[in-house]
């Protein structure tokens, strides 16, 4: 067991596994993407210690040489995040790597984490060398919503405003009116419904149905699904409670609501890393992909963090929260598309113009709302935001 599963009470699952007994997986929708099974074939064989020393340094050398950083996600192997920090770039959710592309000064960006996020980066970096170790490292809730079935879904509802989560292809942003992630999603949907606006919300049905009932907004929902946090069990998961009585429960909103009901803390991935360490309880258990597990553990080293199940009794795998298409993601490949400037993000420039003003409203939303609150030091009312924003006079939060 590696160190920073010290607390788990479950092993991370085998490859084996993985490939045999995880059987739903929707086929491919898309070209250039990897099915669920392909994507547990790719993933790289474990390094030893010597491997991994040699490939970091490689991979220290070749970011100076090429003027890159380093971007990874909470849910990639933990060398990796260790890595990226070391070296000057860093580890986020998919909001703060999107933030943090577009603000570095790199000529080149290693985006380490899945498709969607290289993408999002080159849409806001159009002029920056974007690379990935695979970028056929995908995931589920985009490939369950191609394109054009999104397009005819939409075209079907033409009085309803646009809102897709930022796990989504570049066709399919370009064609919403705003990009959202799981940090931001339920002030921005609170102000659509607040200026009476109706939604069309896709991916993620679990989220769409969460942010639908804190908000009341009107939302028809597409139905995809994380095939990582689907897989988290209610039941299960009151049993365990019943084992830990004194843990607190962090639930992402990907996942069903009979496990979100059952929550202490539910939101983003950055979200449920600060109620880990900031919160005086010292047991936690954790439904989300496992992967941020080792960054709760190097911030809050003294606590307990505990998988939340993903499967019913008797199942030989207990919690198997680990996404296939970040795990994809490798030291090697890191240093091979370094060294020989493949696995580029390409993105049409046509494309690039569309899909960037619904992900630049989410930014500017987040700028404008992380403004109000520092200024006025008030609580979170939307109306008082609201005004304020109206008297804004920057050109960039013309268009909220
Ligand atoms: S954990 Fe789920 S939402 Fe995140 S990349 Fe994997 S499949 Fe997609």
């Amino acid at each position: 067991m590696k160190e920073h599963l010290a607390s788990y009470p479950y092993e991370k699952p085998s490859l084996d596994y993985m490939q045999t007994h995880i059987e739903f997986a929707t086929e491919a929708q898309q070209s250039n993407a990897c099915t669920l099974h392909e994507a547990w074939a790719k993933v790289p064989a474990a390094l030893n210690a010597t491997e991994i020393q040699q490939y970091q340094e490689e991979i220290r050398e070749l970011l100076k040489q090429h003027n890159a950083v380093m971007v990874a996600h909470y849910y990639v192997e933990p060398e990796l995040q260790d890595l990226a920090l070391a070296t000057g770039g860093m580890v986020g959710d998919s909001l703060e790597m999107a933030k943090f592309c577009k603000n570095h000064p790199a000529d080149t960006l290693l985006v380490v984490g899945v498709r969607f996020m290289g993408e999002t980066a080159k849409i806001l970096s159009p002029q920056k060398t974007v690379l990935m170790p695979d970028l056929e490292a995908t995931c589920s809730l985009d490939l369950g919503c191609p394109a054009d079935e999104f397009k005819q879904f939409c075209d079907a509802h033409p009085d309803r405003t646009v809102v897709v989560y930022a796990n989504t292809s570049a066709e399919v942003k370009a064609h919403a009116d705003w990009v959202v992630t799981s940090s931001i999603a339920i002030e921005i949907v609170e102000y659509l419904h607040s200026q009476g606006k109706k939604i069309i919300w896709g991916p993620d049905r679990h989220l769409g149905q969460y942010i639908q009932n804190k908000t009341g907004a009107d939302m028809l929902l597409w139905q995809g699904s994380c095939i990582v946090h689907n897989e988290f069990k209610g039941i299960e998961l009151t049993h365990l409670k019943q084992q830990h009585p004194e843990a607190i429960v962090l639930v992402h909103p990907e996942s069903p609501a009979e496990v979100v009901a059952q929550a202490d803390v539910v939101g983003s991935t950055s979200k449920l890393l600060n109620a880990a360490v900031q919160r005086p309880e010292h047991e936690f258990i954790v439904a989300t992909d496992q992967g941020i597990v080792h960054e709760m553990q190097k911030q809050a080293p003294h606590k307990t963090f505990i998988a939340a199940p993903t499967a019913g009794n008797g199942a030989t795998c207990k919690s198997c929260a680990f996404c296939p298409w970040m795990a994809m993601n490798g030291l090697a490949a890191c240093a091979e598309v370094l060294r020989n400037q493949s696995q580029q993000v390409q993105l049409d420039a046509a494309l690039i113009e569309e899909a960037r003003a619904p992900i630049q409203r989410m930014l500017d939303f987040s700028e404008a709302y992380k403004n109000y609150h520092q200024q006025q030091q008030l609580g979170a009312g939307l109306a008082q935001f609201q005004q304020w924003l109206a008297t804004q006079h920057e050109a960039k939060y013309s268009a909220l």
